[in-house]
């Protein structure tokens, strides 16, 4: 049997849980309504009022809200409680532009902490385990919500934060640390930092890895499950609904579990806004259901991803998001051509590169270019200067199948790239400067 948190919530008929969600929406748009100026606004300009909102069915009445309307209410325009009702706050990576600051209340708290729970518990985490959290602490979302969420399971929580990557490894190795929670690109440079030590993986006592807050490739979970000797699951949120936990990956790593209790996804035409059907590909839209502080109604994330519904072997009955891969906005057109980022990593790492690289675009001319930083390993850089060239080209040509344009390669010496203790910075648009 599988290993859950709250069982009776995770492996529910779906009937049961859209009774669930059907009540707890309209409370939650009533709520919004009555106590936030912005969203009354909002909804009487769309004609909407919340007697409209009867069941599930009615959502796509209400309007998209953006990450612009958070940004101009910042920082109370949205909060649905008095301050004095709440107890914490966090704010937004601001990986692409202005931070926002989100509001809880004790029970958004708990519910964050919650989902944070389902998704330890979902790759094996019991009390008996040693749970090490090396997100970041302090605004960001990372830390806080893996280190509550391993309380909340009773698991020996060892609250290390990020950076620091060898103290990290000497606490992993002494208090034996069974579980790992990080972005993914710090995963990947603890397990070169482990190899440079001349530690193997069979010498730590890890068993499982949970990774996001960043867009990740198959190729990278091989990667990290190889190099840390562990299985490397996914998790995503974000800091607007709470922060990680709104979805987790079970036993089956096969795309991610949405806590549907407490979110409502959508997919949308991020174009026209038409809300597409189950396993198509588009922007991911939540409604929260069951926040005080700052409830949020149809929240386009910008987040580019895919639902499917599907008997999973683990049990659970909650939707599955797939690897989200990566926002609308980190989706670059280069030459007219839509490349993202994570296209790029797949190819790298299955021609046997590592994931230190590094995408530079910018303008010549008319002309867009594509220049993409590799780092070498010592041995791979150890080659002649002619094989490392040979290796430029075919590399050029792999890029050129995978994205349909062809990059410039550069084929760097070993640690010239600058390694990621939190979410990496991968990409630098130049074209930004010169417009
Ligand atoms: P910011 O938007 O400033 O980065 P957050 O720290 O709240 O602020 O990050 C949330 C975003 O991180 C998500 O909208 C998504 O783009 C990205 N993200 C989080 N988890 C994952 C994941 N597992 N895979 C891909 N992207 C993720
Ligand atoms: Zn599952």
């Amino acid at each position: 049997m599988g290993n859950y948190y709250q069982q009776d919530i995770e492996t529910m008929a779906p009937e049961g849980l859209r009774a669930i969600q059907s009540e707890r929406l309209l409370k939650q748009v009533r709520h919004a309504y009555d106590n936030v100026a912005y969203y009354r606004e909002m909804m009487d300009k769309k004609g909407v009022s919340p007697d409209d909102i009867k069941s599930l069915d009615d959502l796509h009445k209400l309007p998209f809200l953006t990450k612009a309307d958070l940004r101009e209410a910042y920082p109370y325009g949205l909060l649905a409680k008095p301050l004095s009702e709440c107890v914490r706050i966090q704010s937004t990576s601001g990986t692409t532009g202005k931070r926002v600051v989100v509001f809880y209340t004790a029970h958004d708290v708990d519910i964050w902490e919650q989902c944070c729970a389902r998704a330890i518990m979902a790759v094996g985490g019991t009390k008996e385990d040693v749970v090490q959290v090396c997100y970041g602490y302090g605004l960001f979302t990372g830390g806080a919500g893996l280190h509550g969420g391993s309380h909340k399971v009773g698991s020996l929580t060892l609250p290390m934060s990020s950076g620091n990557t060898e103290r990290q490894i000497q606490f992993m190795q002494d208090l034996g640390s069974t579980i790992i929670c990080c972005t993914p690109s710090y995963a990947a440079y603890i397990g070169e930092t482990l190899k440079e030590m001349g530690i193997s993986p069979d010498d730590i006592q890890l068993k499982a890895g949970i990774f996001g807050a960043e867009p990740w490739t198959e190729e990278m979970r091989r990667d990290v499950e190889k190099s840390l000797g562990l299985k490397a699951y996914d998790i995503y949120g974000l800091t607007e609904m709470c922060g990680p936990g709104v979805a987790f990956e079970c036993e089956a790593q096969g795309g991610m579990h949405i806590n549907e209790d407490y979110f409502i996804p959508e997919i949308i035409d991020p174009d026209t806004g038409e809300v597409l059907p189950e396993g198509a590909k588009g922007e991911l839209v939540f409604t929260t259901l069951d926040k005080e502080a700052f409830p949020l109604l149809r929240y386009r994330t910008r987040d580019i991803c895919v639902l499917h519904r599907e008997k999973c072997a683990c049990g659970r009955t909650l939707i599955k998001m797939a690897k989200p891969m990566g926002r609308s906005d980190d989706m670059l057109i280069i030459r007219g051509v839509n490349v993202f980022p994570s296209q790029i990593e797949t190819v790298l790492l299955e021609q046997g590169y590592t994931p230190n690289y590094r995408i530079e675009v910018d303008r010549a001319g008319n002309n867009d270019t594509l220049d993409i930083y590799v780092e070498l390993t010592s041995e791979q850089f150890s080659d002649t200067v002619r094989a490392i060239e040979q290796k430029e080209k075919q590399l050029a040509a792999a890029m050129k199948t995978m994205l349909g344009i062809n990059p410039k390669m550069h084929l760097v010496p070993p640690k010239s790239i600058a390694r990621s203790e939190g979410k990496a910075v991968r990409v630098v648009d130049k074209r930004k400067l010169h417009d």
